[in-house]
């Protein structure tokens, strides 16, 4: 069965950036499994990945356009320093190079991570962390099948490598 829209696709890879560190791997053992087409990736990761099958192997680059975006200078910010006080905050939570979970200013959540603490301020950073990057993927196809109407509904994966309930 070819991957298309709509298939389960259990996979395995390797995520090099450009200076050749790996970001991100998975093995056979413990593949990636996710429903193609409808978002759970990377839209340009699943569009490379159409057509192939069960043991196909696969090796392509993602600009970071296509992959987590530009780094944009404006998504770093100061926030000041009193809203990481208070009875639930971690003491040691405010550490250069920490990630902490935020809020944008509807409500969604959004994780930064502390670039630099100063006298009264905070410096954030928004950025995507693989933000600018390349992404070099690698890897090998170990499973595709359709994905079940119930799977579909849901919009995850059932059974080994997806949600038990
Ligand atoms: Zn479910």
């Amino acid at each position: 069965m070819q991957i298309q829209q709509n298939t389960v696709v259990s996979l395995s890879y390797t995520l090099k950036l450009q200076n050749g560190e790996i970001a991100d791997q998975t093995d056979s053992e413990n593949p990636f499994v996710f429903i193609h087409g409808i978002g759970q990736t990377l839209e340009a990761f699943d569009n490379n990945l159409t057509g192939l099958e069960t043991g196909s192997k696969f090796n392509f680059s993602l600009s970071a356009e296509e992959g987590y975006g530009k780094f944009n200078p404006e998504a770093v910010v100061k926030l000041d320093k009193s809203i990481f006080s208070g009875p639930h905050v971690s003491e040691n939570l405010l550490t250069e190079g920490n990630m902490v979970p935020m809020q944008d200013q509807n409500g969604n959540p959004m994780d930064g991570i502390i670039r630099e603490i100063e006298e009264t301020t905070v410096t954030v950073d928004f950025n995507h962390p693989l933000a600018d990057e390349i992404l070099h993927f690698s890897g090998e196809i170990i499973n595709v099948r359709q994905a079940t109407a119930e799977e579909l509904d849901h919009g995850h994966v059932h059974g080994p490598g997806g949600h038990h309930h």
